[in-house]
């Protein structure tokens, strides 16, 4: 691991200013993803300022009673445990527990997963020499390469990696907002407009500025009649990234037809990939395998696949369509 000094701050805008005035220099929460990083050398801070005394950690509502607001540093185990999170956004609470370990649940953070990165194997490894999000322009070593576990929407000829994150697929169908402070102000992001695809370059990954800091994460208020589910599918049932995972939110009338369907997917691209072509599709429809089929086609129907993750296509179509089943079992 490279050398690094270490400070402490207690209050958001020294933590920021402290940040903007210091090159190389990284915010420290949980620290779950980010100290791996460091040990393997890909990540090289010169300085970890610690944010974790900074009051931020609360799970509270919003002042119009009906949303919730996620501090930037609640703890993932936290947010998945509270009532206000199972009672009102349950397919956030299932996302957050199907990822990870309870160990690192109770000190991962709200803004650390969001900012959580791929888990492509060649980005772990500074030995190897094409990784352009490691090293822009050194080429992707998974476009030929082992490439089972990446991307098969979104992706460029510069990066084919995938987002890891359970939490922020639920997030995307939550149309959550991002609370972002930095030395010019305090600023929002709606979800969706957060992370990026790769295109040319795929080394920035997310919309937030070298020196903000996620303050907190929106929730708006949604209809009581909305049923919601989380489903991922991996290689083992514990303590494993998604091959592909759904969020599927349905709102459905008294006659059965679907007032809004919501529905984000989850390792398939380099960002929560929100299905919005299948979403208009079911608006209207009747709740039934046919139209979530037809849904499930429409979601995928951009999809490349490369030399060893083509299956995750057919896994995705059907993820999606056993998700909205599960979700119309519980109207
Ligand atoms: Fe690097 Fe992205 Fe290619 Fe993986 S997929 S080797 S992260 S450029």
């Amino acid at each position: 691991m490279n050398p690094f000094t270490y400070s402490r701050q207690s209050a958001a805008a020294p933590a920021v200013a402290e940040l903007a005035a210091t090159p190389h220099a990284k915010l420290l929460g949980g620290g779950t993803n980010l100290v791996d990083l460091m040990k393997m050398g890909v990540e090289t801070p010169e300085r970890l300022i610690d944010i974790n005394r900074l009051p931020l950690a609360a799970v509270e509502e919003l002042p119009d009673g009906k949303g919730v607001r996620l501090g930037g540093l609640a703890r993932n185990s936290e947010v998945a445990e509270n009532a206000l999170v199972k009672e009102r956004y349950p397919v956030l609470a299932e996302a957050i527990l199907a990822g990870a370990s309870p160990q690192l649940r109770n000190r991962a953070t709200t803004g650390g997963n969001l900012l959580q990165r791929t888990r492509c194997p060649y980005f772990y490894d500074p030995d190897f020499p094409a990784c352009n999000k490691r090293n822009p322009g050194s080429g992707c070593g998974a476009l030929h390469g082992f490439n089972r576990v990446h991307a098969i929407l979104g992706h460029s000829e510069q990066c084919i990696a995938t987002h890891p994150s359970d939490m922020c697929v639920a997030l995307a169908t939550l149309e959550a907002v991002v609370r972002v402070s930095g030395p010019k102000g305090d600023r929002e992001m709606a979800f969706q407009d957060f992370h990026r695809l790769p295109g040319d370059t795929p080394q920035h990954e997310t919309n937030l500025e070298p020196d903000e800091l996620i303050t907190a994460v929106d929730l708006p208020a949604l209809p009581a009649t909305v049923r919601s589910h989380y489903l991922k599918i991996r290689d083992r049932e514990s303590y494993a990234f998604a091959l592909v995972s759904v969020a599927a939110v349905l709102d459905v009338g008294p006659d059965g037809k679907i007032k809004t369907a919501r529905i984000a997917l989850g390792g398939v691209a380099h960002k929560p990939w929100r299905a919005t072509q299948a979403e208009e599709l079911l608006a209207g429809k009747s709740v039934g395998t046919e139209p979530f089929r037809a849904a499930a086609n429409a979601a995928l129907a951009e999809a490349k696949g490369f030399q060893y993750n083509t299956f995750k296509i057919e896994l995705a179509r059907r993820t999606i369509v056993r998700a909205l089943n599960t979700v119309a079992g519980k109207v």
